[in-house]
């Protein structure tokens, strides 16, 4: 840490690749005390973090390598279980609150499996640093009625997200905004036909051409879902309707996203694709860290183009939009959007059903059972049969992401 602290941090998901990538900027970031860490199950690892960053509270999901890290490291205070990271996070909150400093927890976490996580640390009333988008996608509405409860900001950490609230912060706030213009890279198999995708392998999909990530959103990058999913979480982070969220393909990934105003201005955000420039900004928001790690963008060797996504070929990113306008209406309909008085949240199953098939599917492609198109067609079915259920409280949201899982894994046992 440098300089005195001025806020108590917890890193979500440590030893995955935001995770180790936010530990790699912590230096950078003044007054920012890293006071705890959560993790799957590599258990080494995260010993490892725990003892060069002087952490004290570990939180580990197996809970046989939570038992092991506790024989190995009696200093440490280790939490167990998907119950663990509440625990964890209730526990720095407290502490926080003791030393009268803030909290950020940053959820690192792949998966709708963050959205405990996010739900603990918004009810806690931390800032919530928010790599984690399944978390947004699937409690949308729920998320962010717990955060208007408790008044937490929620800061976002993916890139596109990180330059929407940029720019839209620097072109004057939502008053004047015309349109989102999210970007992304259109992934390996930008240019590609449905014939071509048929037979592409998940080493082929893996390899992504501008950014190093975890394999879940590598597949998603290369599906174009990753892109739908964004769709919805901009909708959510920002309050903006499904028809003024443009999607723009730029290969380069170098403009990390765009906003529109009334008087035809676009502002844009632009820099290498790095995430510890993103990470960077959320934990030291509202300051900018110095961050001289991170390689600056030589403008004169910069092309910039940009195309229309395929959605014919590219199937998730239709059916993500479809899932989250299909959300919208039902929350219009019970007059949550816009209400003084919000009452309790109400929408439908889709993008809960999207996000939780297309995980079970994206396992069975990274596994070898499932061909790449195979993902589209898993969530389509999954979204035609359980879809338009109700859903009015995080249990149903739950419930809906198990039902969801359970179809899905039958729908990839017996494909069509
Ligand atoms: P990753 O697979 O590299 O890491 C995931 C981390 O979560 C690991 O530390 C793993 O142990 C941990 N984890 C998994 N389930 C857990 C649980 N139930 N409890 C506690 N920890 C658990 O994934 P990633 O690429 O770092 O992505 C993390 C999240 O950030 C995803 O939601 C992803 O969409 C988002 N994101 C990632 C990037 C990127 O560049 N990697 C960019 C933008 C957004
Ligand atoms: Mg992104």
């Amino acid at each position: 840490m440098t300089g005195p602290a001025k806020r108590h941090l917890l890193i979500l998901g440590s030893t995955g690749s935001i995770g180790r990538q936010a530990l790699e900027v912590l230096s950078a970031v003044r007054g920012c005390e890293l006071v705890g860490l959560a993790a799957g199950s590599r258990a080494d690892l995260l010993l490892e973090q725990a003892a060069a960053h002087h952490v004290r509270a570990v939180c580990l999901r197996d809970a046989k390598a939570a038992a092991e890290t506790a024989a190995r490291a009696p200093e440490l205070a280790v939490h167990a279980g998907e119950a663990g990271v509440q625990e964890l996070v209730s526990r720095a909150a407290a502490d926080a609150a003791a030393a009268g400093l803030p909290l950020t927890v940053l959820n690192g976490i792949v998966g709708a499996a963050g959205l405990r996580a996010t739900m603990a640390a918004l009810d806690a009333g931390a800032t919530l640093a928010l790599a984690n988008k399944e978390s947004m996608v699937a409690g949308g509405p729920f998320v962010l009625d717990a955060a208007r409860r408790s008044g937490s900001l929620i800061l976002p950490v993916d890139s596109e997200h990180s330059a929407l609230f940029q720019c839209i912060a620097a072109g004057g706030g939502r008053a004047a905004l015309d349109e989102l213009l999210l970007t992304g890279s259109g992934g390996p198999f930008r240019g590609f036909s449905a014939a071509d995708l048929a037979g592409v392998t998940s080493e082929q999909a893996l390899k992504h051409p501008n950014w190093s990530m975890g394999p879940k959103i590598t597949i998603d990058s290369a599906t174009l879902m990753n892109k739908g999913l964004e769709v919805i979480e901009a909708h959510y982070l920002f309050g903006v309707p499904y028809e003024r969220i443009t999607v723009v393909i730029s290969p380069q990934s170098t403009v990390h996203s765009m906003a529109r105003f009334a008087d035809g201005a676009i502002l844009a955000h632009l820099g290498v694709p790095d995430m510890r420039t993103p990470i960077g900004w959320a934990l030291a928001y509202p300051e900018r860290p110095a961050l001289p790690m991170v390689k600056r963008l030589d403008l004169f060797k910069t092309e910039l183009t940009f195309h229309k996504p395929d959605c014919e070929t590219f199937r998730c990113l239709a059916l993500a939009v479809e899932a989250g306008r299909k959300a919208a209406a039902a929350e219009f309909a019970v007059g949550t959007q816009g209400a003084a008085a919000a009452p309790r949240p109400r929408t439908v199953a889709a993008p809960i059903v999207l996000n939780a098939a297309n995980e079970i599917a994206v396992e069975a492609f990274l596994d070898g059972r499932l061909a790449f198109l195979g993902i589209a067609e898993i969530v389509e079915k999954c979204l035609t049969w359980l879809g338009d259920e109700p859903v009015e409280s995080l249990e149903d949201v739950y419930a809906c992401d198990e039902e969801a899982r359970r179809f899905a894994r039958e729908a990839v046992g017996r494909p069509a």
